[in-house]
């Protein structure tokens, strides 16, 4: 009661000067309790962050933190879908992060929940360091950092099927992707190694078999993110072009890293750093997309590229963006997509995800629609709060209607950034990297294909 009053007295005032104004149980630190979140629907999720006890919640996709009162927790913890999350936190000193690849952080996380990993931060630094994309994000104001489609208002998104986005949908080979995963990782392709212009000849010769034009944008590499010295190096981002029709100034860019790394980011001495999941996978995933369109007539342009100095801080991307910029062909990129850990699932659920962020929202929708119409295998999970941690970071950071397609997330991979990520480390890879191809085949036909040609489904086209 007290705190209420008090509370109401100071908000009114904040809400006349359009301060931040933080929920009062936000700043309480209490027991948490983590819940699995799949089949609850929009409803279900409601009903538990508003149940009894309950002081604050966070959503995390296929995964719910909640804050809970101390004589509520056993009960809670009596649940089988519910197990113990970090002892005493407070929503406003949550610090969300993932697929660290981009920063140094020695830090240990308290839990990973729904792959994210969660720190612990003064909630005065937690506010300072908000958008500043540098090592997490706090929590959104709403507790929402991502949400399984399945417990959203995108529920139930299925739509009739487009015969010819069905055809094409169905060219995705999953086992012809983990061929590629296999193939790359088989090659060191730390971007301080020696043969990382192997793995670049080895996909160029892929791309040119799958029917496309190919180059390289190349750029140099210095080791300021590397902690120690090493000479500049001159790196690659190998392409592949499939010019469009009517509109073939017009752009869309597929992409994913393919350098790799064990636990030293820029060892350009060990000789085995399969980066199987990490990513092999994403990579190896432009390129099936590229075979799945080849012989597509495509009103648009298509750029599939595979980017390098990934691991030392999205270089090979930003280069690249960078590029765009100074030709003044920024604009002329419509959409992209960007393909990082593609590979493992660790139930049945096939969790996916795919991010963006508030300004690209609305394209939450479109992906859930294609992944209920053309991969409902796939269990969906949008988010619009997407952080610096891979390639489709400065693309989004230039405007461009820019989504990240994964798995849910690196906290869910044991062998992420080791030795160890080797293609058999991946569960279920063909499965869940099959169903997000074919959720992207399905959104780049509507992109790439002009709806008058989808309609008359030119039957000849499609082989
Ligand atoms: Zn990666």
């Amino acid at each position: 009661m007290q705190i209420r009053m008090a509370w109401l007295g100071c908000c009114l005032g904040a809400i006349a000067s359009g301060a931040v104004i933080a929920k009062p149980m936000h700043s309480v630190a209490s027991p948490t309790v983590i819940v699995d979140a799949h089949g609850l629907g929009e409803q279900g999720v409601r009903d538990l962050t508003d149940a009894e006890g309950v002081l604050w919640h966070a959503e995390f996709g296929s995964e719910l933190l909640l804050g809970v009162q101390d004589a509520s927790l056993p009960s809670w913890l009596a649940r089988d879908d519910a197990r113990a999350g970090p002892a005493r936190l407070a929503f406003d000193e949550i610090v969300v992060r993932d697929h660290v690849c981009t920063v140094h952080s020695p830090e240990t996380p308290l839990a990973v929940v729904g792959g994210y990993q969660i720190l612990r931060r003064p909630p005065a630094l937690v506010r300072a360091t908000k958008g500043a994309a540098i090592i997490g994000e706090p929590l959104p104001e709403d507790g929402v950092v991502a949400r399984l489609a399945a417990n959203s208002a995108l529920a139930n998104q299925a739509k009739g099927a487009n015969p010819t986005t069905a055809r094409i949908v169905a060219k995705v080979d999953a086992a012809r992707w983990f061929e590629d995963v296999s193939g790359l990782a088989a090659i060191n392709r730390n971007s301080f190694s020696d043969e990382l212009p192997h793995a670049r000849d080895w996909l160029l010769q892929r791309l040119s078999d799958a029917g496309l034009q190919t180059g390289t944008h190349s750029y140099t590499l210095n080791s300021s993110s590397c902690g120690t010295s090493l000479p500049d190096r001159t790196l690659d981002n190998p392409w592949g072009f499939k010019r469009g029709g009517r509109r073939a100034d017009e752009w869309i860019v597929i992409g994913g890293h393919y350098d790799s790394r064990n636990a030293v980011r820029c060892d350009g001495v060990s000789n085995v750093q399969p980066g199987a999941n990490d990513n092999a996978s994403g990579c190896a995933g432009a390129l099936e997309l590229a075979r799945v369109f080849r012989n597509v007539p495509t009103e648009r342009s298509l750029l599939f590229i595979c980017f390098s100095g990934e691991e030392q801080g999205l270089v090979g991307s930003l280069r690249y963006v960078q590029d765009l910029i100074a030709e003044g062909r920024m604009a002329q990129i419509k959409h992209m997509i960007n393909l990082d850990m593609i590979g493992h699932a660790v139930s049945d659920n096939l969790d996916a995800r795919v991010e963006t962020n508030n300004a690209q929202e609305a394209l939450l929708a479109v992906y859930a629609t294609a992944a209920a119409t053309y991969a409902p295998e796939l269990n969906l999970i949008t988010s619009a709060a997407t952080q610096a941690y891979s390639d489709h970071w400065y693309f989004l950071s230039q405007g461009v209607p820019a989504v990240f397609t994964w798995e849910n997330g690196a906290g869910i991979y044991p062998q992420y950034h080791s030795v160890g990520d080797l293609p058999t480390a991946m569960l279920r890879a063909e499965a869940v990297a099959g169903g997000i191809l074919k959720m992207d085949t399905a959104v780049l036909v509507d992109q790439a294909i002009a709806s008058d040609l989808l309609i008359d489904n030119f039957e000849g086209a499609v082989h």
